[in-house]
């Protein structure tokens, strides 16, 4: 009788705009696995806290917060979801209003350890193993994790993305968009707890000038090999 493959556990990291989403999720559907956006739940602690009066530059006020939403991730890759206390928040939580609020939450300790809970028992229930994507997932979240993925881009291909997923939702011209994802990144990469990091054994990719599938293609193949080194 053939025994099934352990489970794979893949961390892809980086910053904005680099094609994370997109790429973590096409691996995971072609390799079976599931899919976690970590992104997604830190938003969706910025929708509630913004939603429910927390003021989300008091690091104190947010942590005194921190436990109180539910939080639940689908983790299909074909059509990932996320609810706050039952409700669909996919939508409100990519507004211009908590994409500006993010970093100030998830800079927040106590945000973190609980979201990083979180996201060690989802990868450890997914039965086929799981494609994690964030900032912290290889250096932190996930330090065991049998794949890791840096991914990386200019900064001018990481703003043209951004503005092109924005296009006809929030439109933004290109050099807001850049200023924008330039200040998150410096927050997200020089906060105290847990920063935005390529962890020492990732594999770095540069991504601006691949096509989504060239990407898609590489990491799979890393992936793949990885599996039968096992
Ligand atoms: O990936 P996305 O741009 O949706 O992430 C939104 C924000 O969530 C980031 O700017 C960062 O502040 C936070 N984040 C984090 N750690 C992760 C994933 C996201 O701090 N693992």
């Amino acid at each position: 009788m053939e025994t099934a493959p352990a489970p794979v556990i893949v961390a892809i990291d980086g910053p904005s705009g680099t094609g994370k989403s997109s790429t973590s999720k096409a691996v995971a559907a072609k390799l079976g696995l599931s899919y976690l956006d970590t992104g997604a739940q830190y938003r969706a602690m910025t929708w509630w806290m913004l939603g429910n009066g927390v003021d989300v530059d008091d690091p104190a006020a947010v942590a005194a917060a921190a436990d109180k939403p539910a939080l639940v991730s689908g983790t299909d890759p074909a059509a990932p979801t996320i609810t706050v206390d039952g409700r669909d928040a996919s939508a409100p939580i990519r507004t211009q209003a908590v994409t500006a609020a993010v970093s100030a939450v998830s800079a927040v300790p106590d945000v973190r350890t609980r979201v990083t809970a979180l996201q060690r028992s989802i990868a450890s229930g997914a039965p086929h193993g799981i494609v994690v994507e964030g900032r912290d997932i290889g250096t932190t979240v996930l330090p065991d994790a049998d794949l890791k993925i840096f991914l990386t881009a200019s900064p001018e291909a990481r703003a043209a993305r951004r503005s092109g997923e924005l296009k006809g939702r929030e439109a933004a011209d290109l050099s807001t968009t850049r200023e924008a994802l330039l200040k998150r990144d410096t927050a997200d990469s020089s906060r105290r707890a847990s920063p935005l990091k390529q962890a020492d054994d990732a594999v770095v990719v540069d991504t601006t000038e691949l096509s989504l599938e060239q990407v898609v293609e590489c990491v799979v193949t890393l992936v793949e090999e990885k599996q039968r080194a096992r």
